[in-house]
């Protein structure tokens, strides 16, 4: 008896119904070219290739604006610490300018004496000596 020849659904080609096999990834019935990969590629594998295609998240927004701001930031607070001590000669005092109120006082570096400006209360910025001549 011969095979019945029956459409293949993925490639619309007729072949012989008895080796019609069921395809795993589509789902569905295929001629045996199909099956063996040969026939044409099959819809839905393609589409799901081209849906995995990776795609890199978006960089967030304004990362490059960020990225300056805080370099500025950190070459103001380095000109502040330059302009806002000056050593007193002799005296283990320097001489402190408060950035907020530009109000001058001694100010005692190793024992951080004032805590903060005693004008204004503002915080002192860190001081290294090494920064001072
Ligand atoms: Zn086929
Ligand atoms: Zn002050």
């Amino acid at each position: 008896m011969m095979g019945v020849k029956a459409k293949c659904k993925n490639c619309g080609n007729d072949a012989i119904a008895d080796q019609f096999k069921l395809h795993n990834a589509l789902r569905m019935m295929v001629c045996p070219s199909c099956y063996s990969g040969k026939g044409p590629k099959a819809k839905e594998a393609t589409e799901n290739k081209v849906e995995s295609k990776p795609q890199g998240p978006p960089k967030p927004a304004g990362w490059d604006k960020e990225d300056d701001y805080l370099e500025r930031m950190v070459a103001i607070k380095k000109n502040q610490n330059q302009s806002y001590f000056s050593r007193i000669a002799g005296t283990d005092f320097v001489k402190c300018t408060c950035s907020s109120c530009k109000y001058n006082f001694r100010y005692h570096p190793v024992k951080k004496m004032p805590p903060a400006c005693p004008y204004c209360n503002a915080d002192i910025p860190r001081l290294k000596m090494s920064e001072l001549e």
